[in-house]
C-alpha cells in the first residue's frame, strides 16, 4: 500500500491594512470593527489592490523557488456563506502569481509546489453551540473578510504522514524568517487541507480532503487516520468515496462533512472591477535579491562554518529572532558551541518549561555572556549558572547581582575547602574502608558530599585533588 499525500495551505500575510481596502489588518480587533463597505461587499464599493499584498506574495513565492508571473489577474470564486457577504471571495483562479516551486526535505526529497495564488480570507462565524446542527443561535465577525492569504498548493508528492508535517513546519520556518506571517497555526494564520489517497500497487482509491487541521502534530495524525481508514475499506473491498472530512481533534479522528455529489460548483469567472497585475522583472529580481539567509542554508553554515552540532544547528536556524540572538552571542565572544549549548539546552529549556515562545528580552546577551564566562573561569558552579539563569529569566536582575544575593561564588580556595572535605571523610568511615581496600570510584561520593556542604558552591575540581590528598595521606 503507498499513500499520495498533497497538501493545500492557506497563509494570513501580515500586511498592514487589508487586501482591498485601507481596512486595518487585525483579527482580533473587537468584532466588526475593522470594516468598510469594500470587504464586506457593499453594492457600488470598489476593491484597490494593497501593493504590500504583491510584495509579501512575491517574497514568499522566491523564497520557496516558485516561477514568478509577470502578469497576474484575479477572479471571482462564487459561492454561499453567512461570513461571505459579497457572496465571493476574490481570488487568482486562472492565472496565478506564481507556479513551479518547491521545497526540500532533510532527507533531500523535493515536494513541488504547483501554485501560489493571492486572495481574501472570509469572515468568521461564532455558534451558540459546538456544532453548527445544534447551535440555536450564530453570530458572524467579518473583521477577517479581506485579509490577505496566499494560498500555496502542493503536488501530490509526498508519500508519508511525517512528510507532510516536515514540509508544514518548514513552510512556516521560512514564512517567518522572510516575515511575511506569523505562521501560527494554532491562530489560524496558516491553515491545512490534506488531500490523500491509497494505492494498492492494482487500483488506487479515490481522493479525500481532510480540512480543519489546525497543528502540525494533526496534520500527522490526521493522515495516518485517515491512510488506515482507506486502507482497511479497499482491503475489506468496500467502496471508499470520494468526500471531504473534517479532522476532530478531541476524537482523534475525521468526520464525514460533505461528499463529491454535494460539492459546489464555483463558477469561476475574472474579477470584472481590478486590472491585470503587471510587476515587472526588476521588481521580482529586487525582491528575490532582498531575501534573507532561509533557514536551510543558516543551520548549514552553523554546522560548517561554526562547528555547531547538526541538531543545534537545526533549532538555532529555525527562527529569526534565536538565529539573530545566536550570532550576537557569538559576535560578542562567546564561541559559537558554548553559545548553541546554552541556548538550545538551557534558555530555550526556560522558555519552553512555561510553553512560552523564545523572547531575547527575558535573557538579555551580556546577561547570558556573563553567565557563561562566569562558568568557564570556574567563578560559579555550573549548577550555579543554571540557577542564575533562571532567576534572570524570572526577574530580570543581571547575574552579578544575583550572585551576590545568592552567595553563589564558588569556592576553589583550598584553606576554605579542606575542613569541610575532612568532616565528610570523617562521616563517611565504611567508604574511607572501600577506598583503602582498592576502590577509587568512591571519590566521586566524597565529593559530591562536599558539594552539598556548600550548596554546589564548591569548585569540584579542587574538591576532588583534596579529597584524593586527605584519602592517601590517611594510608
Ligand atoms: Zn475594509
Amino acid at each position: 500500500m503507498k499513500s499520495v499525500i498533497g497538501l493545500e495551505i492557506h497563509t494570513q500575510l501580515s500586511t498592514k491594512t487589508k487586501a482591498f481596502c485601507s481596512c486595518k489588518n487585525e483579527v482580533d480587533a473587537e468584532p466588526n470593527t475593522n470594516i468598510c463597505p469594500v470587504c464586506t461587499g457593499q453594492p457600488g464599493a470598489l476593491p484597490v489592490l494593497n501593493d504590500e499584498v504583491v510584495e509579501y506574495a512575491i517574497r514568499a513565492a522566491a523564497a520557496l523557488n516558485c516561477e514568478i508571473h509577470e502578469v497576474s489577474s484575479f477572479d471571482r470564486k462564487n459561492y454561499f456563506y453567512p461570513d461571505l457577504p459579497k457572496g465571493y471571495q476574490i481570488t487568482q483562479y486562472f492565472h496565478p502569481i506564481a507556479t513551479n516551486g518547491h521545497i526540500a526535505l532533510d532527507n533531500g526529497k523535493k515536494i513541488r509546489i504547483r501554485r501560489i495564488h493571492i486572495e481574501e480570507d472570509a469572515g468568521k462565524m461564532f455558534h451558540s453551540s459546538e456544532t453548527i446542527t445544534q447551535a440555536t443561535s450564530s453570530l458572524v465577525d467579518l473583521n477577517r473578510c479581506g485579509i490577505p492569504l496566499i494560498e500555496i498548493v502542493t503536488e501530490p508528492d509526498m508519500e508519508k504522514p511525517e512528510e507532510a508535517r516536515e514540509f508544514m513546519e518548514k513552510l512556516r520556518d521560512i514564512l517567518r524568517t522572510i516575515g511575511v506571517s506569523t505562521g501560527n497555526m494554532e491562530e489560524g494564520a496558516l491553515r491545512c487541507d490534506a488531500n490523500v489517497s491509497v494505492n494498492d500497487g492494482e487500483r488506487s482509491s479515490s481522493r479525500v480532503e481532510v480540512k480543519n487541521i489546525n497543528s502540525f502534530k494533526f496534520v500527522q495524525k490526521a493522515l495516518e487516520y485517515e491512510i488506515k481508514r482507506i486502507t482497511k475499506a479497499m482491503e475489506a473491498g468496500e467502496n471508499v468515496p470520494q468526500e471531504t472530512r473534517g479532522w476532530d481533534s478531541s476524537t482523534k479522528s475525521t468526520v464525514s462533512m460533505r461528499s463529491k455529489e454535494a460539492e459546489n460548483d464555483y463558477r469561476y469567472f475574472p474579477e470584472p472591477d481590478l486590472p491585470v497585475l503587471v510587476v515587472s522583472k526588476e521588481r521580482i529580481e529586487r525582491i528575490r535579491k532582498s531575501l534573507p539567509e532561509l533557514p536551510d542554508e543558516k543551520a548549514k553554515r552553523y554546522e560548517e562554518e561554526l562547528g555547531v552540532k547538526k541538531a543545534n544547528a537545526k533549532i538555532l536556524a529555525k527562527e529569526i529572532s534565536l538565529s539573530n540572538y545566536f550570532e550576537e552571542l557569538v559576535k560578542a565572544g562567546v564561541s559559537a558551541k558554548d553559545a548553541s549549548n546554552w541556548i538550545v539546552n538551557e534558555v530555550l529549556g526556560l522558555f519552553n518549561a512555561d510553553g512560552l515562545e523564545f523572547n531575547d528580552e527575558r535573557v538579555p546577551i551580556e546577561h547570558l555572556k556573563k553567565i557563561i564566562e562566569y562558568t568557564n573561569t570556574s567563578k560559579i558552579s555550573r549548577l550555579a549558572a543554571k540557577e542564575v539563569l533562571a532567576e534572570v529569566y524570572k526577574s530580570g536582575k543581571s547575574p552579578d547581582e544575583i550572585v551576590k544575593e545568592k552567595n553563589l561564588l564558588q569556592v576553589s580556595n583550598e584553606d576554605e575547602l579542606v575542613s569541610v572535605v575532612k568532616e565528610v571523610i570523617a562521616e563517611n568511615p565504611e567508604t574511607v574502608q572501600k577506598y583503602k581496600n582498592g576502590k577509587t570510584s568512591v571519590v566521586g561520593f566524597f565529593v559530591g558530599g562536599v558539594m552539598k556542604k556548600t550548596k554546589g558552591k564548591a569548585d569540584p575540581k579542587v574538591v576532588g585533588k583534596l579529597v584524593k590528598q586527605l584519602l592517601d595521606g590517611e594510608s
